[in-house]
């Protein structure tokens, strides 16, 4: 395959520390594109050279498998994705902005609405392809209108009525995320602080931080999934060094060197477990890039 030129692209890069898990394998090509013009390059490029794409936000959300994987993995981390602006409720904010740094911006402004957000390691890309979210709320209840590029190098913006947000999941997966207009509200800074304190102290309480890990593994029935691990009797089993995590049964923890291939045994066990007990089919959360 020969790219252009101008394009730093890596063949055979490591993928593992580019996610949160730190599990996985080799991209077959991997480039972070410095501006729209290079990735629009980017885009044709793999469309000629019939490479699937792949985007790649703080790999929060992700296993890589063990094998790597098959195409054009691409990482919006250049400044030109990472831009905030603010005017009144109105913010514009790039998609390789991490949520740390959007919610920390919206306080300074005193803009509430977001805290519920802090402590989710991923970015805005992530956030929007993912509709994250916890406790009722959801980042694509803020969404105005999200800008992005097709798989022919377009950029298009798409209001809010032209995007499927539902639970962890929305329809802006098959683009790539550009930025996106949130609206949110003026607040006291005061109160936007112990609201964000909240959240996190609460987050720290439940959740399993100590290994590295992808967040819950599994979507939520009606019933919380971790509940139903729980009750299979899951809490600190393990396939090598893949643990499910003794605080929240929906963590899986990587406790060394766990591979795609044990977190995935893991996982089936769990749901084989779950279905026997619950007759409930859990379904991953997480994406699973192969
Ligand atoms: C400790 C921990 C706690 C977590 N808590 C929560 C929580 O409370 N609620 C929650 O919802 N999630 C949670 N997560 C999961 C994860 O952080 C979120 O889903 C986050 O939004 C993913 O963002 P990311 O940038 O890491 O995306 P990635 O993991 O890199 O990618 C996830 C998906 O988004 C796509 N994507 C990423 N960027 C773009 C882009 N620019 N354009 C198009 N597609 C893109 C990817 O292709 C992939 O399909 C948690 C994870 C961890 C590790």
């Amino acid at each position: 395959m020969n790219w252009p030129r101008e394009l730093k692209i890596k063949p055979g890069y490591p993928l593992k520390d580019k996610t949160t898990f730190k599990i996985g394998g080799r991209a077959q090509f991997f480039c972070e594109p410095g501006d729209r013009r290079e990735l629009n390059l980017l885009v044709k490029a793999a469309k000629g050279g019939k490479f699937p794409l792949f985007v790649l936000g703080a790999g929060s959300n992700l296993l890589v498998s063990d094998k790597g994987v098959k195409g054009l993995v691409i990482k919006l981390s250049s400044a030109c994705f990472k831009k905030i602006t603010i005017e009144d409720e109105f913010v514009r904010v790039g998609s390789a902005v991490t949520l740390a740094g959007l919610t920390k911006s919206a306080k300074e402004r005193s803009l509430c609405g977001l805290e519920f957000l802090v402590g989710i390691p991923g970015t805005v890309g992530g956030a929007l392809a993912m509709n994250a979210g916890c406790w009722g709320k959801s980042f694509g209840d803020f969404v105005k209108e999200v800008e992005i590029m097709d798989q022919n190098g377009k950029i298009k913006c798409l209001k809010r009525s032209q995007i499927d947000f539902g639970y962890r999941k929305s329809s802006l997966t098959k683009y790539i995320i550009l930025s996106c207009l949130l609206k949110l509200k003026k607040g006291e800074r005061a109160g936007i602080e112990k609201n964000t304190a909240g959240f996190m102290a609460f987050r720290r309480q439940t959740q399993d931080l100590a290994y590295p890990n992808a967040g819950c593994i599994f979507r939520n029935p009606d019933v919380p999934a971790g509940k139903l691990i729980e009750l299979c009797g899951f809490k600190g089993r393990n396939t090598g060094d893949a643990f499910v995590s003794q605080k929240h049964a929906n963590f899986i923890l990587n406790k060394g060197r766990a591979s795609s291939k044990d977190v995935l045994k893991l996982m089936q066990l769990i749901k084989k477990r779950v279905k026997s007990k619950f007759k409930l089919n859990l379904q991953p959360e997480i994406k699973i890039w192969k």
